[in-house]
């Protein structure tokens, strides 16, 4: 898949053989000019947009998921000791002492 510049989304490119250009150069040149436009077709040519048929192929934009900062809500525990609130960062209680 490619980012088309033209349609502002992902294709899927696609390399149309051109048979009039083909069979015209063949014509007129004597099928030297088909070697040449079949030279040109799988080596040079671009792969074109099946939406806009041009060659416009640029980055898609990278959508970026905005990451949701969880807040981190400090959950208040009480002391099963004596009840008082206290931060579970301490590790013990701030009115009586008692570990948690
Ligand atoms: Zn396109
Ligand atoms: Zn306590």
């Amino acid at each position: 898949m490619k980012y088309c510049n033209n349609c502002k989304q992902l294709v899927e490119p696609r390399k149309e053989f051109g048979w009039a250009p083909f069979i015209l150069l063949a014509i007129c040149t004597l099928g030297c000019g088909a070697i040449i436009y079949l030279i040109y077709h799988f080596a040079l040519k671009e792969k074109t947009c099946p939406m806009c048929n041009s060659d416009n192929w640029g980055v898609a934009p990278t959508t970026t998921i905005p990451t949701t900062t969880i807040p981190t809500t400090t959950i208040p525990t009480f002391c099963p000791n004596c009840g008082a609130k206290i931060n579970s960062e301490d590790g013990f209680c701030a009115q009586c002492g008692r570990k948690i």
